[in-house]
């Protein structure tokens, strides 16, 4: 049933797209806080290297009699990736253990750049160039050698961080990878258990729509004896009384709305269990129009509204249909347009083909027009714009229901159009089927 597949879907697809904003969001939070952490965590040995740096550094400026060598010790304790350059005020390098080769133009580029703009003491900043086709980043920081309380040099230490942001990245991918993963398994868990909760909405509207079925069937026969019995009374002789006659008229009227009501039922019951099958045939549809069209002639002339056919007059649209259920869908509309279209009116059946194995089949009316809301209605099972009017009629508001299940199980289109005072056309597209 469609309803049914299309709120599974619908489950589904708000299911999925909750799931993903979810997962979204947890990615970004998770990056972030990894890359917060790695950041500050390489900050820190940043910093305190730094400040080991300065102090060594003015140590060896207070102790002149240390011998270089022993000194030789500061440069070694710089880590694999780790590197610094330490300047005189005179712009000097005093000392150093140097960045790879590859890197060093770029570590002195931003050096010397923040010898001109030096940024706060214990700032930390991350630099990234493409160096030899590879991205390289470098985070650095920057630190005053003080001695006696004089500024007399600064210490930039650096290191190459490439590595971990690279593994940050890896890791980000790896983890949107599984989240897709996750969100299609969510999506196929998700449609499993939407179909679940269908299970039992399904079956109560199946039994529902079983009962209609049945019930509509079963009132089909003894509504036929009721007619049969109405129209035998009508006409015996024997029964001259105008009142009794008067009510075995009212008597037919009546059995004939409820036997259209219980057969209109009874197709749109079968049509939700898809019992409504097809016996497609070559169909003439200008035949079938104009058979319909002499078939109300009558019912239009007694309300003085002028019935006609328009289009393809002369050659002939032969498309491979369902003869019955067109006859059924183009007297549904020939029927409402001469219900709703007031004495002296005009309705129009028009006809053409469009290309080869094509129909386009509209009707239009002088009548009373519909709402725009209202248009969006009149498909619906019993909607009727005027309740009153529409019984008066002999309506049930399940002609256009019946009208559109035709047309679609014909894989075909209907449009309405209309404006309220002016008319209203109602436009049909078919194609050959198989
Ligand atoms: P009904 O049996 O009441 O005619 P339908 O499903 O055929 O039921 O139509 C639904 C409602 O749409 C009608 O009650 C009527 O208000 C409106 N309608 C249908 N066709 C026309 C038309 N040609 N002109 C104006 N109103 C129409």
């Amino acid at each position: 049933m469609n309803v049914f597949r299309e709120s599974r879907k619908q489950l589904t697809l708000f299911y999925t797209v909750i799931m993903a904003c979810f997962l979204i969001v947890l990615i970004i939070a998770m990056h972030f806080s990894m890359k917060w952490a790695v950041s500050s965590e390489q900050a820190r040995e940043l910093m305190d290297m730094a400040k080991n740096v300065a102090a060594s550094q003015s140590f060896l400026l207070q102790h002149p009699e240390v011998h270089f060598e022993e000194s030789y010790d500061m440069r070694s304790t710089s880590q694999d990736r780790l590197f610094f350059y330490v300047f005189d005020e005179e712009g000097r390098m005093v000392n150093f253990s140097r960045s790879s080769f590859l890197i060093e133009p770029f570590v002195l580029d931003i050096i010397h750049e923040w010898r001109q703009n030096p940024i706060d003491e214990g700032d930390v900043a991350v630099f990234s160039r493409t160096v030899k086709h590879r991205p390289a980043r470098i985070m650095m920081t920057m630190h005053p050698v003080i001695v006696e309380d004089e500024l007399v040099g600064m210490v930039y230490v650096g290191k190459e961080v490439s590595a971990v942001y690279n593994g940050l990245q890896k890791s980000t991918y790896a983890m949107a990878a599984l989240a897709v993963i996750a969100l299609i398994i969510a999506s196929v868990v998700g449609y499993v258990m939407a179909g679940r909760a269908i299970v039992p909405l399904r079956e109560a509207y199946e039994k529902q729509r079983q009962f209609a079925a049945d019930a509509s069937h079963e009132l089909r026969t003894p509504l036929a004896v009721v007619m049969a019995s109405a129209e035998l009374l009508e006409n015996d002789k024997s029964i001259t009384s105008p009142f009794l006659k008067q009510v075995i008229s009212d008597v037919r009227d009546e059995v004939k709305k409820m036997t259209k009501l219980v057969s209109d039922l009874l197709v749109v019951a079968r049509s939700d269990n898809n019992a409504l099958k097809l016996k497609i045939a070559k169909v003439n549809l200008t035949a079938a129009a104009d058979q319909t069209i002499r078939m109300m002639q009558p019912l239009a002339e007694k309300k003085g509204i002028t019935l006609t056919r328009e289009g393809d007059t002369e050659s002939e649209i032969i498309l491979k249909v369902d003869e019955q259920k067109i006859k059924q869908l183009i007297l549904i509309l020939v029927d409402n347009a001469v219900k709703y279209t007031p004495e002296g009116g005009k309705v129009t059946l028009t006809l053409t083909s469009p290309a080869k194995d094509r129909a386009n089949l509209s009707v239009a009316d002088t009548g009373i027009g519909i709402s725009k809301e209202d248009q969006e209605k009149i498909f619906d099972r019993f909607y009727r714009v005027d309740k009153a009017r529409s019984r008066e009629m002999g309506g049930n508001g399940l002609g256009l229901a019946i009208a559109q299940e035709i047309v679609s199980l014909h894989k075909g289109t209907i449009k309405v159009e209309s404006e309220p005072g002016n008319g209203t056309t109602f436009k049909v597209a078919l194609k050959s089927l198989q």
